[in-house]
């Protein structure tokens, strides 16, 4: 294709280049593929950047572990002064003067069942952590607090952050808060949240709902309660015994410390002068501060240090591991580098969800969820499609709606796509600004449609695609038995092809008078005196089956192979 195709090509699509310029990998795979090219890219072995937390040989050794729990809700709704008011009230009570400083994450110490129990809580509100870690593939969220304030109720940001907690399987504790305000209404809440899918455990729900006021610090010993009671039932456990493996949550360069690193350890303990790898950066444990700002030797599972001795800054998700020598951690982190180098952009690509990615995956037998966010230009439309989407028959794939609103399409709609591995579908609405950059980014598809049938019509069509092939019977041809031969101690059939054709190799059945009498595969097919790998039609030929000698005159041989076949949803 001439250079001047390709640059008229890509100019229209807005992006002007020099017959010079290198394009990236994206733009190429784009181009090329709209001009009926397939393309290969070469695979890049993924760093082991995401891993199961606990080995088989942790089993023998798991002891329960603090829940570590995020805030989430709308702006303004209380989430800084819940965290801060929990900190306050527990922290302050056993620690004298307790400097507390932030590094990210907290715990308190609370009473539950006559025992003293610690609940860690990340001290970043908002989801745009929690967000960025899952898009990343790291969990660090046992559970989540929703904050409704009672003199509002449910707003945009709720719903996200319930879209959040659902697409991570994250139990979800709701907190309704601002409950000392005359204008509360908390029974209009938890109306508002069962529209949707939270209903109260009073309203024979299964969501745990608890009034709280965080600046009069009202109820927040039943709210840590309920965390607990949440903890016990998710049997959160850790092997303490191992060397620690967890997740940075935070991490800057300090001016006089140097890299600043903190540290969530999920499994194993952490020790003062271990030798570790946080994503790309290595080094060995210089000190270790916990979040009330004590030096401390050792961390265990679910607590948060800041820790200081490491090479370079890791960034926030990333996992960290300790190693048995320093050697070993510089190795897995100077490899882990090179691959970084090479491979960020074809990891973007190769994140990239599109419905056509999900297809081909789930016909791998990897997916069987369809995971999609609803953005519509008014209620009405996002109710409609919601209403069609759930008449899809959904017996084998299953629609997930992480989010439904109306509006346009955010840059927050594609990071929790990207986090959660969906399609954005926006009908008669348009891309804030910055949204259509973070999906190219984040290699996130966004759909938009003016028709609803349209949508209906692509979904359905990607859902078909999610299904399993199945093997199906294909008829290939009739045979009709006119005569025996004997043949040493078996008998060979002499046949006429009644119609289609019969094919060695392939299967067939027996039948005698109606009934099925043997079927196998038809290891022997002669015409005349050769060998042939099929006759067809209006000719004569011998069957010879090795398991098989009891033929006789008029039995009726019906060949045929067995084939994969796409299949259609099957209505409910
Ligand atoms: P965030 O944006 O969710 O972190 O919300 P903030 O914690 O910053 O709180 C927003 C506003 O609500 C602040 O002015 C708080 O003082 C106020 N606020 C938070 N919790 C309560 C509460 O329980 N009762 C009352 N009356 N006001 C609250």
């Amino acid at each position: 294709i001439p250079e001047t195709e390709i640059i008229k090509h890509l100019f229209s699509k807005g992006i002007a280049v020099k017959i010079t310029q290198t394009l990236d990998v994206y733009t190429v795979k784009m181009v090329v593929e709209e001009l009926g090219i397939e393309t290969e890219t070469q695979e890049v072995k993924a760093a082991a950047t995401k891993s199961e937390m606990l080995d088989v040989a942790d089993l023998e050794n798991l002891q329960f572990r603090p829940p570590v729990v995020t805030i989430m809700g709308h702006v303004d709704h209380g989430k800084t002064t819940l965290l801060d008011s929990i900190r306050k009230t527990k922290v302050a009570q056993g620690e004298a003067g307790g400097i507390t400083q932030h590094i990210g994450a907290y715990h308190v110490d609370v009473e539950h069942n006559g025992k003293m129990q610690q609940v860690v809580f990340l001290d970043t509100p908002g989801h745009e952590a929690f967000t960025a870690m899952r898009a990343r593939g790291t969990k660090v969220t046992d559970i989540a607090i929703l904050v409704v304030a009672a003199d509002d109720g449910v707003q945009p940001q709720t719903k996200e952050a319930i879209g959040h907690a659902r697409a991570a399987e994250v139990p979800l504790i709701v907190a309704i808060n601002k409950i000392d305000k005359p204008s509360a209404e908390p029974d209009r809440i938890k109306q508002e949240l069962t529209e949707q899918g939270l209903v109260s455990e009073e309203w024979g729900g299964d969501t745990i709902m608890v009034p709280v006021s965080a600046i009069k610090g009202e109820n927040l010993d039943t709210l840590l309660d309920m965390i607990l009671l949440v903890a016990e039932l998710e049997e959160l456990s850790a092997n303490p015994d191992r060397a620690a493996k967890g997740t940075v949550i935070e991490a800057n360069l300090d001016k006089t410390r140097g890299p600043v690193a903190t540290l969530l350890v999920q499994n194993g303990t952490l020790r003062g002068g271990d030798c570790l790898v946080a994503g790309a950066s290595f080094g060995k444990i210089r000190a270790m501060i916990d979040d009330r700002g004590n030096r401390v030797d050792t961390a265990s599972p679910s607590f948060a240090v800041e820790v200081l001795g490491m090479n370079d800054v890791p960034s926030a998700g990333d996992e960290f591991e300790v190693f048995p020598t320093e050697k070993e951690a510089r190795a897995v982190a100077e490899s882990r580098a090179s691959i970084n180098r090479e491979s960020r952009l074809q990891q973007a690509m190769s994140r990239r969800v599109s419905l056509s990615t999900i297809s081909a995956q789930a016909r791998e037998g990897e997916l069987k969820e369809l995971n999609l966010i609803v953005k519509a230009d008014v209620q009405g439309s996002v109710e409609a499609i919601l209403s069609s989407l759930e008449q899809l028959p959904q017996n084998e794939v299953q629609i997930r709606v992480l989010l439904s609103a109306p509006g346009e399409v955010t840059e927050t709609d594609v990071d929790l796509a990207a986090a959660s591995g969906a399609v954005i579908v926006g009908f008669n609405t348009n891309l804030a600004l910055g949204a259509s950059s973070a999906a190219d980014r984040e290699g996130v598809d966004i759909r938009e449609y003016d028709i609803i049938y349209q949508l209906l019509d692509d979904i359905r069509a990607a859902m078909e695609g999610l299904l399993e092939p199945e093997e199906v019977e294909e008829p290939l041809g009739t045979v009709e038995v006119r005569a025996v031969f004997p043949v040493g101690k078996g008998s060979v059939a002499g046949c006429y092809v009644l119609s289609g054709k019969v094919v060695r190799n392939r299967r067939f059945r027996v039948l005698r008078n109606g009934e099925v009498i043997y079927s196998g595969v038809l290891d022997s097919l002669r015409r005349v005196k050769e060998d042939v790998r099929e006759v067809n039609a209006g000719y004569e030929c011998g069957i010879g089956i090795a398991k098989f000698n009891a033929w006789q005159e008029g039995d009726i041989i019906e060949a045929y192979q067995m084939v994969m076949k796409r299949r259609t949803l099957s209505p409910v």
